[in-house]
């Protein structure tokens, strides 16, 4: 099982989807192991955000990540940082898959609904940014047979 973080963005929920986004996740199959609404500081977002600090529009999306409240989500699943990111769609909401997150609900590469680690290495750094330990439910869903039969 891995965890992985999801952020809903605020352009999420300006646009009153956070009910729908949260169901695809849910639907998929994954387990919820922490969620909480937050307001992110420009300290947290600029750590979250150092892979792009050289970029033009650095300030930019860290302005539009603190415009109101986030929700950030760990998912719990098999592989779920792969599949999670698969569910998000391509950086570019434009370029997105119908079908994806970004692809059945955004027009842009910065409003794009979500944010989703991107790797192990940054699972484990990014939960640890947004959570506390105590805010991580160690559960079982007990439709674990239905979900993944033998795998
Ligand atoms: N972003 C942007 N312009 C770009 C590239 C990225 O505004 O040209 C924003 C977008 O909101 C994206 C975030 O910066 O989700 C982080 O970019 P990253 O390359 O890490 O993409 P992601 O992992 O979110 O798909």
């Amino acid at each position: 099982m891995e965890k992985t973080l999801v952020i809903l963005k605020p352009c999420t929920i300006q646009r009153g989807l956070i009910g729908e986004i949260i169901s695809r996740f849910e639907r998929k199959g994954l387990c919820l192991a922490g969620m909480k609404m937050t307001w992110l500081t420009d300290e947290i977002l600029s750590e979250h955000y150092a892979h792009l600090k050289e970029k033009p529009f650095f300030q930019r999306i860290k302005d539009a990540m603190s415009v109101c409240p986030v929700i950030v989500c760990c998912w719990e699943g098999v592989d779920a940082i792969h599949v999670v990111r698969q569910l998000a769609g391509a950086t570019n909401g434009r370029n997105a898959q119908p079908g994806t997150i970004r692809g059945d609900y955004s027009m842009s590469v910065q409003e794009n609904i979500v944010h989703a680690s991107d790797s192990p290495e940054t699972a484990a750094i990014e939960l640890k940014r947004f959570f506390n330990d105590d805010e991580i439910f160690n559960y079982k869903m007990n439709n674990l047979l239905a979900l993944y039969a033998n795998d």
